[in-house]
């Protein structure tokens, strides 16, 4: 993998929020402020527009320095919770791979546990309170379990968005305890975290530009 893996990843990210738009309006609406949709297209349409620039000006950012580019837009360009949490997570992530070239999939693992550190960190979220942890977790253990056992990128890969959306849909039953949604108590019950469905989007984007980058 290496830097035009990001930017497809990327791109691939931005038609499934931009596809899903409305769909995490409506989420975000029943436990939030109805935000989450516009956010996310608002975000990753920034930041698609950023990297082409980057290609432009210099044909050879490194992977890791595109996600910190992405990363910084996001923050800058998303106002909600989602916008610093994703920015920083993708600054995380792309910091562990430095000015490497390319990289591999033990080292997306490294990318990805970066990423949800750094989730945790800002947030304070564990699993089971609810929020996008619920879907990055499983789906970073998941990709790691699966390398370590001999399975192929790409499968794993897909096994780590199917975790991803598993933990997304395990979300529905549980009352948040972290975010807007938490301000809801009980109520927050029944329904599926907005948060946790962008990030099986982001996963299952991952995987789908794994397999065109391969
Ligand atoms: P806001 O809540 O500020 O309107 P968004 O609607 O864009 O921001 O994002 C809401 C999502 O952010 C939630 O569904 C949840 O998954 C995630 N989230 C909110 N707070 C936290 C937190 N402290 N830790 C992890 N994720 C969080
Ligand atoms: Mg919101």
């Amino acid at each position: 993998m290496d830097a035009a893996t990001v930017t497809s990843w990327m791109q691939e990210i931005e038609a499934a929020v931009r596809a899903e738009r409305d769909h995490l309006v409506q989420l975000d609406s029943a436990i939030g402020d109805g935000d989450h949709g516009t956010n996310m297209v608002r975000g990753f349409e920034a930041v698609v527009l950023t990297l082409d620039g980057a290609l432009d000006s210099d044909g050879g950012s490194p992977p890791g320095k595109l996600l910190i580019l992405a990363g910084r837009t996001l923050v800058s360009t998303v106002g909600g919770a989602s916008g610093p949490l994703w920015g920083s997570a993708l600054r995380s992530g792309g910091r562990v791979l430095g000015d490497q070239v390319t990289f591999d999939g033990p080292q997306l693992v490294e990318v990805l546990a970066a990423a949800l550190a750094s989730v945790k960190d800002l947030g304070t979220a564990a699993v089971g309170d609810k929020t996008m942890v619920d879907a990055l977790e499983p789906a970073v253990d998941t990709l790691r379990s699966e390398l370590a056992a001999g399975t192929p990128l790409d499968q794993a890969v897909d096994e780590a968005a199917k975790a991803a959306e598993l933990g997304m849909r395990a979300t529905i039953p549980l009352q948040a305890r972290k975010g807007r949604a938490s301000y809801l108590g009980e109520r927050s019950v029944g329904h599926q975290d907005p948060g946790a469905t962008s990030t099986a989007l982001i996963l299952r984007a991952l995987q789908k530009a794994v397999v065109r980058e391969s």
